[in-house]
């Protein structure tokens, strides 16, 4: 299958076939027309090198309104280093999208200029879970109108302590939401979580 037979749209398209995409890897095969459709919540076990980043990156680029400045979606990821690195992956994609905005925000580091970044209006904000609760708190990061939450890495995330600062975040986005989970493992405490946050939700093994 092609992209444009996944229903990916054409200015996504134009980016990623300028970054090399030719033909979809297996698991952007069967996640991104599942999510491109309306309600629907995933767990997806991905190793990275797989093209998970894409998988959900391009789907949920493509269902965020560029025209409003409200945040409609977060990615939580374990560390700095992953952050940055999925939302260059994402400003990448978008790169044909006018006035979409995807921001990586992360701990261990000044807090400040994080949050003039988010009050300009940030749609998509790529956080490590203990930095993104600390933004809510202080009530620059409104979460009321997310509609995708991703969990990238979400064993590595649980291994690091991050469940209770993720049990908080859930606290503050809408019930109405899809949820995505990518992990590279499956446990317990992934299944938790699963249980959880997740509703009806379709399993892709890669
Ligand atoms: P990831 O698993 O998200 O870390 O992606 C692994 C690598 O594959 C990244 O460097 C991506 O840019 C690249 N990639 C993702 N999807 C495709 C594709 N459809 N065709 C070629 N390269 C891809």
């Amino acid at each position: 299958k092609t992209f444009e037979e996944l229903g990916v749209s054409e200015e996504i398209r134009r980016a990623i076939e300028e970054l090399g995409f030719e033909n979809p890897m297996p698991v952007q095969e069967e996640v991104i027309p599942y999510l491109l459709g309306n309600k629907n919540d995933v767990i997806a076990l991905a190793q990275t090198g797989t093209g998970k980043t894409a998988s959900y990156g391009i789907p949920v680029i493509q269902k965020t309104d560029a025209s409003s400045k409200q945040t409609q979606a977060i990615i939580l990821s374990p560390t700095r280093e992953l952050c940055l690195q999925i939302a260059d992956d994402l400003n990448s994609f978008a790169k044909y999208i006018n006035g979409l905005h995807i921001v990586a925000v992360y701990g261990g580091t000044d807090i400040g200029s994080q949050i003039r970044t988010l009050k300009h209006g940030v749609q998509i904000i790529v956080a490590t879970p203990g930095r993104l609760l600390d933004l809510i708190n202080r009530g620059v990061a409104q979460l009321e109108n997310v509609n995708n939450v991703v969990l990238d890495e979400a064993d590595e995330m649980l291994n690091m302590g991050f469940s209770e600062s993720i049990n908080a975040i859930f606290e503050n986005v809408p019930e109405d939401r899809n949820t995505l989970l990518f992990s590279a493992t499956m446990s317990k405490d992934i299944e938790k979580i699963a249980l959880n946050y997740l509703h009806d939700h379709k399993e892709i093994v890669v």
